[in-house]
């Protein structure tokens, strides 16, 4: 259809969350437009936020990703307002599933807002031979959890935007943009 200009540009602010080297920066990277995804300059990611505006559907979003390690209290030291999280973990790292289960379970009990969208993302999906996380007890964990699930590979590109466009359509539906 023809897509009309629109007065005001939602903001979304999209938290990510997991053990160090499960990808965080890698996926972050392709978010922020690097063409390597993997050869990302450290400067490009100032202070781990990055702001873009992407067009989804046709329609554009505003979405500030924030790359925040390891806890809630280092996202809250950052951003005011969370409008969706990320939990990544690696298919080749069993603890950092079992981590991103924990986190889970403390966004439950800190984060108010019910239907603040939780995607779940097994990162390194590629690394097939690796896999220490069944697909199978990824989307358990997800249902038990009640989020998404997206399995992401950031070195081949692969489902990456599928998980980016996702979140903002999710938004969307939530209509919750801050
Ligand atoms: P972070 O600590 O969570 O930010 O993780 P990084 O983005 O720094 O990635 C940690 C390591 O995993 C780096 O060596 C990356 O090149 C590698 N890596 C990241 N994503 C993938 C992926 O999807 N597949 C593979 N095979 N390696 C990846």
């Amino acid at each position: 259809g023809i897509s009309s200009e629109s007065s005001s540009t939602p903001a979304f602010t999209v938290v990510m969350f997991g053990d160090p080297g499960v990808g965080k920066t890698a996926l972050a990277g392709i978010f922020a437009g690097a063409t390597d995804s993997l050869d990302i300059d450290s400067e490009m990611f100032v202070e781990e936020v990055c702001e873009r505006t992407v067009l989804v559907d046709g329609e554009s979003a505003t979405v500030t990703l924030v790359d925040s390690c390891n806890s809630l209290g280092e996202a809250r030291s950052r951003v005011s307002s969370v409008d969706a999280f990320l939990l990544v973990y690696s298919i080749t790292d069993r603890a950092s599933f079992e981590r991103a289960a924990e986190l889970r379970i403390q966004i439950r009990q800190t984060h108010a807002h019910a239907n603040t969208p939780i995607i779940l993302v097994g990162n390194k999906c590629d690394l097939v031979r690796c896999r220490e996380v069944p697909i199978s007890q990824a989307r358990v964990c997800a249902v038990v959890f009640d989020c998404k699930l997206v399995e992401t590979s950031a070195l081949m590109q692969h489902n990456v935007w599928l998980l980016f466009d996702g979140v903002v359509r999710q938004l969307r539906l939530h209509g919750n943009s801050s």
